[in-house]
């Protein structure tokens, strides 16, 4: 990587903080003193009501309200509320949102419901990066599916790939790995114009950047709550269904939650009205507590300011990776332009999974995909400048004393 105009200095980065419209969010977070967290990507860090609001639904709520609280505390409409949260994050009306069960459960719903409203057509269309659990639940639903094929194309070749024997366009808005924005108006415009529906997997999108589905037109969409999203290990993920297919879909995993009266215990099956018939089970109470404690986090923030920020802690990051570790061998496993990567810098280096790790003991974190990317994270609310700075000095000495050559650091742990 090569020396990028600005030389930077420290002043530099403490007017940035200075100016920062979102400075004051990072308030709402526990981020540990002297951790430099850019895995926000991965699991949004811990806001700091989120204890307290799990404590309050534990002791109070179920130790005391007990199975009352279902319609007292209103459990029983909280994935219906913390959709409505997501809403305004992802450009959709609030009734067409609803948090539930993982992304990749919701992935399955949501492109099965879509084949099934288009019979007779063979094909879902993916891209050959997309994220593993994305292809692995549609090689799933290829072999539960008879006469329906799962197509692989690479980024550059979905527009010509969609045809009229296409049932279903299934994308990431974000690549995982990479950072790659897909143009969603576009392909949706051309799925569409081909009588296909499209699936737009939101989990590197949503709480990172604005988008906005009902103005690309998109159909259908999923996506992660515990990533920038701030939900928890394994929050519960959410869905949406475009206002004009609701009353149209029909839900593949037709649990009792979706239907259209629970609590008459009927012997037969009947979708409820509206964004309602996607649920299954029963809601994780708990889970959704704290995704709602995380999208507080939101409340009054405007996407567009957080985009801006998110760009320039990348470029602010590339510069001086450029600055201090131009000698190291990196080279940029994402777009340059701001404007062509999501919320997230992606370095390639050979020895990428070692570094990491030093990286990682001195409590910077980011993290590793194989076979050789070293992930960064830029999450505007948590986030300073001052924080860039300082991940990429110490990633600057960790590469001069040669840290990573340490053995200890090429164990694999089962998560990276
Ligand atoms: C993180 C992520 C998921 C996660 O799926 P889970 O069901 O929560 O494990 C799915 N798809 C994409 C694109 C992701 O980035």
């Amino acid at each position: 990587m090569t020396n990028s105009a600005t030389h930077w200095t420290l002043d530099h980065i403490r007017e940035m903080d200075a100016r920062d419209p979102l400075a004051d969010r990072r308030d709402l977070f526990a981020v540990p003193e002297n951790i430099f967290y850019l895995d926000g990507n991965s699991l949004g860090a811990l806001p700091r009501a989120t204890p307290g609001r799990i404590a309050e639904v534990i002791e109070k709520e179920w130790g005391e309200g007990l199975i009352r609280s279902w319609n007292q505390a209103d459990w029983i409409n909280l994935p219906a509320r913390v959709g409505a949260m997501i809403a305004p994050l992802i450009g959709a009306e609030t009734w067409e949102v609803v948090a539930a069960d993982s992304t990749s459960v919701n992935l399955f719903k949501m492109v099965a419901a879509a084949c099934a409203m288009r019979p007779g057509r063979r094909k879902i269309i993916t891209e050959t990066g997309n994220f593993p659990t994305d292809l692995y639940v549609m090689q799933g639903l290829e072999s539960l599916l008879d006469g329906v094929d799962l197509v692989r194309v690479g980024a550059d070749d979905i527009f010509e790939a969609l045809d009229e024997d296409t049932a279903v366009l299934s994308l990431t808005h974000v690549n995982y790995r990479d950072g790659t924005i897909h143009d969603m108006a576009a392909l949706t415009k051309r799925a569409q114009a081909m009588g296909a529906l499209t699936v737009w997997d939101l989990s590197h999108t949503a709480g990172a950047m604005p988008v906005d589905l009902n103005d690309a037109g998109a159909d259908f969409a999923v996506g992660c709550g515990y990533k920038y999203l701030n939900g928890g290990p394994g929050a519960p993920a959410f869905l949406f269904v475009a206002d004009r297919h609701q009353e149209e879909i029909d839900p593949p995993l037709s649990g009792w939650m979706g239907h259209a009266r629970p609590f008459d215990f009927a012997a037969e099956y009947e979708p409820a009205e509206g964004i309602a018939r996607n649920l299954c089970g029963t809601p994780a109470i708990l889970g959704l507590a704290a995704l709602e404690a995380g999208l507080e986090t939101f409340s009054g923030v405007d996407m567009d300011a957080i985009r801006v920020k998110s760009m320039a802690l990348g470029d602010l990051f590339i510069d001086l990776v450029e600055q201090m570790c131009g000698d190291h061998n990196f080279t940029l496993a994402c777009g340059r332009d701001c404007e062509k990567r999501g919320s997230q810098v992606s370095l390639h280096h050979a020895d990428g999974y070692a570094i990491m790790q030093a990286l990682i003991a001195r409590g910077i974190i980011g993290d590793f995909r194989a076979p050789d990317v070293m992930r960064f994270g830029m999450t505007p609310l948590y986030l300073r400048y001052r924080d860039i700075w300082d991940a990429v000095s110490g990633m600057a000495e960790i590469m001069d004393g040669a840290v990573w050559r340490d053995p200890a650091f090429s164990e694999r742990a089962a998560v990276t």
